[in-house]
């Protein structure tokens, strides 16, 4: 059993911020990227938490990314918003694009940002649930290191390619799903790993395509896409819309082009956010909010179910009012990463 630390949302956010910094990160790249982390940590999404630091840190070990970088927002009269990330993390990207993205949907009805140029290791819902709050349907796509077989396949070819998708709801939180086209993310692997804990059956095969639930025989293997083909069809899907068809890297070329190893995706991401008040019937207004609530009571009628969604919600009132238990010995490498400034973020 692990020792673990209780920290607050604000000392994991300072501790996140101050060993980016520490490392050459500008105050703008660290800040977004250290409020990611700490959303991750505040929904229970531990693996997108505190964990992921010393993985941005290791990113900086290859010269050809930019811990400095000023993302550049390209708007035209068209519906697609293009940002080139220059190189950084995809957090500071998000935030130089989405207000565009957002102002041109609610323009043309329908718009889509794409992000070039970004290593992007973050979990996707926090940017389709900030789309969805603002009234917007919303997608997210992204590709990342080769690290699944294609269906029949046993070589790692597809990315663990994450998808999200966002929907506006009356109450304070929209509904929001965000899903890796693998049958586990690959920072649950490492995770189990690191812990000892064995994989689930159908997550992954090793290296000489035999299924495997040993987590470092899967990582020298190849994950699985969730549902055979049809999981295998979604990863190739995220595979067009974040690379082929905004000109970006594929996930095999990213693993191709990480040279040291480092693990951290290079490429693109890609947004859609659509306006409901374009879709609605002519001369008619917008129901979509209403007709969503009588399909989720419905579905909530049913014993054993519950949207997604609703885990990060139950794990963000928990955590906003008793802070969030953290692996004690990540938390002192962060405090020795952040140096003289890790004074703030010890734990209570
Ligand atoms: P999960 O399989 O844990 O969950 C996927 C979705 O299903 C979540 O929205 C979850 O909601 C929901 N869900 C889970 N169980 C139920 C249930 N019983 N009923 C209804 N809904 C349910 O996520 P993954 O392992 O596939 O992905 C984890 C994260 O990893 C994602 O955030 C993804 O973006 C990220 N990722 C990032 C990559 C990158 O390179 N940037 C690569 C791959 C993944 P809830 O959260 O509330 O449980």
């Amino acid at each position: 059993m692990r020792e673990h630390l209780r920290l607050s949302l604000s000392e994991i956010e300072r501790l996140a911020f101050d060993a980016l910094l520490s490392a050459g990160f500008s105050a703008a790249q660290a800040g977004a990227i250290a409020d990611n982390v700490t959303a991750a940590e505040r929904d229970g999404c531990t693996s997108h938490g505190l964990y992921r630091i010393p993985f941005y840190l290791g990113a900086l070990a290859n010269q050809r990314c930019d811990p400095q970088a000023v993302p550049e927002l390209i708007v035209n009269e068209r519906a697609v918003v293009h940002v080139d990330a220059g190189s950084g993390f995809c957090p500071l990207a998000l935030r130089t694009g989405l207000p565009a993205l957002t102002e041109t949907a609610r323009r043309h009805g329908i718009a889509a940002l794409a992000i070039r140029r970004t290593y992007n290791i973050a979990a996707l819902w926090p940017e389709v649930e900030q789309l969805a709050a603002s009234g917007l349907v919303a997608f997210a796509f992204t590709g990342s290191n080769a690290s699944v077989a294609p269906a029949g396949g046993t070589r790692p070819l597809y990315g663990t390619n994450p998808m999200a998708f966002g929907f506006p709801r009356d109450g304070p939180v929209p509904f929001v799903f965000d899903q890796a086209s693998s049958a586990c993310a690959r920072g649950e692997i490492e995770l189990r790993r690191r812990d000892g804990r064995r994989l689930e059956p159908g997550w992954a095969i090793d290296a000489d395509g035999w299924p495997t639930e040993d987590p470092a025989a899967a990582l020298d293997g190849a994950q699985l896409p969730f549902g055979g083909h049809k999981g295998a069809a979604l990863a190739l899907m995220v595979e067009l819309l974040a690379g082929a068809l905004i000109g970006e890297l594929f996930s095999v070329e990213s693993s191709e082009r990480d040279v040291h190893g480092i693990g951290a995706p290079f490429g693109g991401e890609f947004l859609i956010a659509i306006d409901p008040g374009a879709c609605a019937a002519p001369g008619q207004s917008a129901i979509h909010t209403a007709r969503a609530e009588q399909l989720f009571e419905r579905v909530l009628a049913q014993p054993g179910t519950r949207l997604p969604s609703a885990r990060r919600h139950a794990a963000r009132e928990r955590h906003r009012a008793d802070g969030v238990p953290v692996d004690a010995e990540l938390v002192g490498r962060l405090r020795a990463r952040a140096g003289s400034r890790s004074g703030i973020g010890k734990a209570t």
